[in-house]
């Protein structure tokens, strides 16, 4: 394919005309990257298989994990899906637009392709205004994953998409960083209580605080099988480097530095504020989960640009409310 075609746009008053031209793409079977909050999404019309199947094979991503589709609002989310209970209502209205996926009972409309076969679909209106002029232009549901071949670190700008699938997507929109930087949370609402499938940052604790008691997460399962988020792959959200978690006193990271370093490779230091190690390069992200995961995949894309063999990365604070950052740590790393 040709490379794609980089449009730049506003990202709180998007040219219309712009808007117009990626949605007549979509509506013609095409893919279009844009932004969102959380990351950059490869996006293609939910209603069409074959343009959903065009997503999977950019992506290399396996059949069997399922998309989100975005809508423009909870109404238009609601045609989407069979049931629509309160939950579905009372977190919808705490959090849309915003970074919550919500998985309910699909309708006949939304193509099993949308969903890997599952009989439930992901649903999520995006917080940023590229996106909804984008989704309500082209007038139908936009399927949307992250815009990256699959197990690739997740893009939060137009030329980390530019890098992973140039050639493969018809249009990219680049309206600049994406602020939350990390995937949304998931919520389950088809089993009898709420369940996260996957974490994010709208947390586990502000979800019960509106719909009560959450069920039990699933267990962690290195396989993907259909029903299992994206995490549930053994290795996501990855960069090339070797990513390594580390507390400040873990002795064996600074034999595994010197190691690296004696080879010639670059290593790479990402710190919260309590770690340090000789590195060649060498970051600082603040120790506030949201604020930390604004920078994370940003600072692990540059340091793959660096050439980083290995990136150590301080292991953050047990506390839930890093659920979220210390999730997509742990699947990109591996132990020291
Ligand atoms: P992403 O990789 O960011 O596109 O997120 C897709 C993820 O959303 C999936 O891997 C699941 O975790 C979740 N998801 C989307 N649709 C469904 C569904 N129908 N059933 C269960 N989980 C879903
Ligand atoms: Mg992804």
């Amino acid at each position: 394919m040709l490379r794609s075609v980089l449009v730049p746009v506003d990202p709180e008053r998007p040219d219309q005309r712009a808007i117009e031209r990626a949605a007549s793409v979509l509506r013609a079977g095409g893919l279009v990257a844009f932004p969102t909050e959380t990351v950059y999404g490869l996006g293609a019309n939910a209603l069409d298989p074959a343009a959903i199947a065009r997503i999977y094979a950019a992506k290399g991503r396996p059949t069997t994990n399922p998309l989100i589709v975005h809508v423009a609002d909870a109404t238009a989310a609601r045609e989407l899906v069979a049931t629509w209970p309160a939950a579905a209502e009372s977190l919808a209205r705490a959090f849309w637009p915003g970074p919550l996926t919500l998985v309910l009972p699909k309708r006949a409309l939304v193509p099993d392709a949308a969903t890997a076969g599952l009989p439930a679909v992901g649903v999520r209106v995006p917080a940023h205004a590229v996106a909804l002029a984008l989704i309500r232009a082209a007038g139908v549901p936009i399927a949307a994953p992250s815009a990256n071949r699959s197990t690739d670190l997740s893009p939060v700008s137009a030329a980390h998409v530019e890098r992973s699938l140039g050639d493969r997507v018809d249009v990219i929109l680049d309206g600049g960083p994406a602020r939350v930087g990390i995937e949304s949370t998931v919520v389950d609402l088809t089993g009898p209580r709420p369940r996260i499938l996957r974490p994010g940052l709208v947390s586990a604790t502000r979800i019960a605080a509106i719909v009560g008691p959450l069920a039990e997460p699933p267990r962690e399962l290195a396989t993907d099988a259909p029903r299992l988020a994206p995490g549930h792959m053994e290795r996501h959200y990855a960069p090339r480097a070797r990513l390594v978690l580390a507390n400040a006193d873990d002795a064996s990271v600074v034999a595994l530095v010197r190691a690296a370093r004696a080879r010639g490779e670059i290593v790479g230091l990402v710190s919260l504020g309590d770690l340090e190690l000789p590195a060649d390069v060498a970051a600082r992200l603040p120790c506030d989960p949201a604020r930390c995961a604004a920078g994370l995949y940003a600072t692990l894309h540059a340091f793959d640009d660096e050439g980083c063999a290995l990136v150590v990365f301080e292991a953050p604070p047990l506390d839930p409310a890093w659920d979220a950052v210390r999730d997509r740590l742990t699947r990109a790393s591996t132990p020291p």
